[in-house]
């Protein structure tokens, strides 16, 4: 269920290769006056050193410093070239042991010779398949941090546009609304009212969709938080909720982490305020618990509401989805998508694991040590995705 994405490592390591791979083809010249020097030296020793006593071996050389120019026709020409060289001198040298100890050892060198060429040629495809990955991965990465701002530009442009007009109608519908009061039937005035408050949510769209757009990895203010100090801020926000629902929240000792504390407030807010929403008609109980792994914290916020159908596990995660079994309470379904984009800003993972009737458990994770790279990398993913659902949701209506 949890997204996966080319992890930090693998990236870096690709990235090495392609630097290895075109510095390689930039420093042929000394290269080639290398391999030249070694044949020169060992062709003449060879010449030089009677029958029996060979030092070609040290061909086996060239190939490995030949691959060091990353080109083919070079390594084969090279290769072939210490292959002819080492039986020319069969006839070259003076004698010696008998004929036959040379034709076996010059046999012996041969075969060396190509069995480190073999090894030497598949290392370099690997390495060439590695930089090519790498380059997709770079072109990939490129494209989706293009398209992620540009989904981001357009709904802080979308939002601030629609602000205006939008604060008019409502001041207009209330000025009409305190004109007619007590003056116009009861269906008249209920119209009335119903614009007022779908006015109210579209404000509350526009502001959630602007608080969205406006999470981005340049204006992350990473610091060493406490989570109890910005879960405390989160409560104390929500305390009105809490207590018109008699919502109870329990929590682990938390942890301080390395994150952006107005980000990790948002995400708690949203968590802990959908399982106040999505309550069932027992009293909710919250309970949010830490649990440190190797490379990050795993983060869980429990509750005991409605739950979510696991066929919407996923889903519910995008921009404007809604959960089938929630349709009949008023929501955006922005929340969790901005849940998702801050932790992911943060270089973690979330997910949901929930049976409808049984409550919901999210969980998220927090990297130990916050990598700017790899936080870019998935919310570069996350807006390809964003953009997706957004295209898609353009085509119908906003939710409820
Ligand atoms: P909204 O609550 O405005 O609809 P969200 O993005 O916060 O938007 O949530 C998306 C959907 O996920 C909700 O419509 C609901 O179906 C489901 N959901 C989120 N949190 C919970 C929860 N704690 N319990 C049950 N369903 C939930």
């Amino acid at each position: 269920m949890q997204p996966e994405g080319p992890t930090q490592p693998l990236r870096d390591e690709l990235l090495r290769t392609t630097r290895t791979v075109a510095t390689k083809k930039s420093t042929n010249l000394p290269i080639v006056a290398a391999c030249v020097a070694v044949i020169a030296v060992l062709f003449t020793a060879d010449v030089l050193t009677p029958r029996g006593v060979t030092p070609t071996i040290g061909y086996c050389v060239v190939p490995l410093l030949a691959v060091q120019t990353g080109r083919r026709r070079f390594i084969v020409a090279m290769t072939g070239l210490c292959t002819v060289l080492t039986w020319v001198v069969h006839f070259l040298e003076p004698p010696g042991a008998p004929a036959w100890m040379s034709l076996v050892e010059r046999s012996i060198v041969t075969g060396v010779l190509w069995l480190s060429f073999v090894l030497v040629w598949q290392r370099m495809n690997a390495q060439n398949e590695l930089a090519r990955q790498a380059q997709v991965l770079e072109d990939l990465n490129r494209e989706l941090r293009r398209s992620n701002q540009e989904l981001d530009a357009f709904a802080s442009v979308a939002s601030h546009d629609i602000r205006g007009p939008l604060a008019t109608t409502g001041m207009l519908a209330d000025l009409v609304a305190s004109r007619l009061a007590g003056k116009t039937d009861q269906d008249c005035a209920q119209w009335l009212s119903l614009i007022q408050s779908e006015i109210q949510r579209m404000h509350s769209i526009v502001e959630k969709l602007l608080e969205y757009s406006r999470f981005d990895a340049d204006r992350l203010g990473v610091v060493e938080c406490e989570c109890e100090a910005i879960l405390a801020t989160v409560l104390d926000g929500l305390k009105a909720d809490l207590t018109a629902n008699s919502a109870q929240v329990t929590h682990d000792p938390l942890p301080r982490v390395k994150g952006d504390p107005m980000q990790l407030a948002v995400l708690l807010q949203n968590l802990i305020g959908n399982a106040i929403k999505y309550r069932s008609d027992a009293q909710p109980k919250i309970h949010l618990s830490v649990a440190a792994e190797k490379d990050f914290w795993r983060f869980s916020v429990e509750d005991n509401g409605i739950g979510i159908d696991p066929s919407d596990a996923e889903r519910i995660f995008r921009l404007f989805e809604r959960g089938e079994g929630s349709k009949s309470t008023k929501g955006s379904g922005i929340g969790l998508a901005t849940c998702k984009k801050i932790v992911e800003l943060h270089g973690g993972r979330i997910w949901v694991e929930s049976a409808q009737g049984r409550g919901s458990t999210f969980y998220f994770t927090i990297a130990h040590t916050y990598r700017l790279s790899s936080a870019i990398s998935t919310a570069a993913k996350q807006g390809n995705e964003q953009t997706k659902s957004a295209a898609a949701s353009s085509g119908g209506s906003l939710p409820r």
